[in-house]
């Protein structure tokens, strides 16, 4: 079989799936204020052209793993059934394992129908629980909508269930602590993230950035923290136990430094966009014409030597240092994050 190696030896097994660019948020730190140009239908894959583009990934290249991002990908109506579709898939590891990352709205309305269509996981974004700190990071007044989805992934027992925050300077690391608190009384996961350079253009700002080294002073100020030294193998996060206190029965929190700390040496991640062109990186400048292949009626041997050969080419950082880095021309959201 085929597998998704390149030239630094590294094996992808974990598929980022982007099933739409549109979004009903607008986070300072992945879009513009005024939302993006969104893809035309006619050039986003259907759901049987997704649902081929995974069998692929799982039958022939070694996938294990998928998770459905967006954009937001509860926009998508054929979620459920494009879950239920690689729920059914066996490759050679047996099913991939399903997960979703999500902003949470809808997400009530939504979730049993997906945990019967076989999701496994869920990661739902959550950056404040302070009403107005949230509407103005996500643009939108939805707190209460993302609460009510995360309140419903609990009730539906998909575990771990993982909540993603992005700190931003001077707005919401007032929520470092607190989001923990939520997290940990509840027994989700909570993973900080340091913001990449993905958002609105020229926007990013190194020196402005909340690193995970503050991220952890914050928290070390609060709680008992304890590094797990379990191998981080490809997880981004870097776990720290917390101990159990009289407000809160411990857990863990992951730190995922992807800028001050990246983990790309053990990256097994590969990607397709809502629009079908694999990147081998988020901070890739090339992308691999997948919709074309599948709409001249390629073979499956033929998707596979396209996927093989983009991935060999995958670059061995994102080189956010180095001099003369340019940030991709899509944003997170339209590249799927
Ligand atoms: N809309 C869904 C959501 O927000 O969970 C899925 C897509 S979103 C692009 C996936 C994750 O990327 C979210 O957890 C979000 O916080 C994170 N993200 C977006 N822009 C980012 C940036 N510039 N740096 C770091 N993380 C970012
Ligand atoms: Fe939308 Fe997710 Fe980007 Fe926020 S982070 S704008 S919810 S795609």
């Amino acid at each position: 079989m085929q597998s998704l190696l390149d030239r630094y030896g590294r094996v992808a097994r974990d598929l980022r799936v982007s099933l739409t660019d549109r979004c009903n948020l607008r986070c300072a730190y992945c879009m513009p204020a005024e939302g993006l140009p969104w893809l035309p239908d006619d050039k986003t894959l259907t759901d049987v052209e997704v649902g081929r583009l995974i069998r692929v990934a799982v039958e022939h290249l070694g996938v294990t793993r998928i998770r459905f991002t967006g954009g937001e990908p509860l926009l998508r109506g054929g979620l459920e059934r494009i879950v239920a579709g690689a729920a059914a898939l066996r490759g050679p590891a047996g099913r991939p394992e399903l997960a979703l990352t999500t902003n949470g709205l809808g997400l009530d309305k939504r979730i049993d129908g997906l945990a019967a269509a076989g999701l496994d996981r869920v990661n739902i974004s959550l950056d404040s629980l302070d009403r107005e700190r949230y509407a103005r990071l996500a643009r939108r007044d939805r707190l209460h909508d993302v609460l009510a989805g995360i309140a419903a992934a609990d009730r539906a027992g998909l575990r771990p269930l993982k909540i993603n925050a992005v700190v931003m300077r001077d707005d919401n690391e007032p929520d470092v602590v607190p989001l923990a608190e939520f997290c940990l009384t509840r027994g989700y996961e909570l993973r900080f993230i340091e913001q990449m350079p993905l958002g609105p253009k020229g926007e990013w700002d190194r020196g402005r950035m909340v690193t995970a080294t503050e991220i952890l002073d914050a928290l070390s100020e609060r709680f008992t923290l304890e590094a797990l030294d379990e191998p981080r193998g490809s997880a981004p996060a870097e776990l720290w136990h917390v101990a159990a206190d009289d407000t809160q029965p411990g857990g863990r929190i992951g730190v995922i430094a992807s800028v001050t700390n990246p983990f790309c040496g053990n990256c097994d991640r590969t990607r397709i966009t809502a629009d079908g062109q694999v990147r081998n990186c988020l901070f890739s400048h090339t992308e691999t014409d997948l919709r074309a292949i599948l709409r001249s009626g390629g073979s499956d041997d033929d998707l596979v030597a396209a996927w093989a050969g983009a991935h060999a080419a995958k670059a061995r950082a994102h080189g956010i240092d180095d001099e003369g880095f340019v940030q991709p021309e899509r944003t997170m959201s339209a590249i799927g994050g």
